[in-house]
């Protein structure tokens, strides 16, 4: 397998990189065409005053034929392409997995206590551990 990265970020509705422990990951999600007719990519709505995309629309929206899915379930129908260094084996993988948020549990070193958060989970292909790609924390 042989992902292909994207070129522009806005080919994507969503991308990441970052370090993980010794390893490291890039994740991203490439906007597909309209379910519906096909002729245009989904994205966010635009703001009819702006043009610039709703970044935190509760849905994706087709610019040709104004079709409408919902975040959440839209999003389960994509798949996630992920490039990584294992953080525990350090071999060098790649992954497709559905686009699904999952609430995981850490540990929060800063405040000593485990804490739920969302993340895109999947296995190294080597070794078998969860890695977690969690949500960035401000
Ligand atoms: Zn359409
Ligand atoms: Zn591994």
């Amino acid at each position: 397998m042989s992902l292909k990265e994207p070129t522009s970020i806005d080919e994507c509705i969503y991308f990441t990189q970052r370090s993980i422990g010794e390893g490291k990951v890039k994740a991203w999600v490439c906007k597909e065409k309209c379910p519906k007719c096909g002729k245009a990519l989904m994205g966010k709505p635009k703001d009819e005053k702006t043009g610039k995309p709703k970044i935190r629309a509760k849905e994706y929206q087709c610019p040709e034929c104004k079709y409408i899915a919902e975040k959440d379930e839209y999003e389960s129908t994509l798949k996630a392409q992920i490039k990584y260094t294992c953080p525990y084996c350090i071999c060098d993988g790649e992954i497709e997995i559905p686009f699904k948020r999952k609430k995981v549990q850490r540990f929060n070193e800063d405040r000593g206590k485990k804490e739920t958060v969302e993340a895109i989970r999947f296995q190294c292909s080597k070794c078998k551990k969860d890695i977690d790609i969690t949500k960035k924390m401000k």
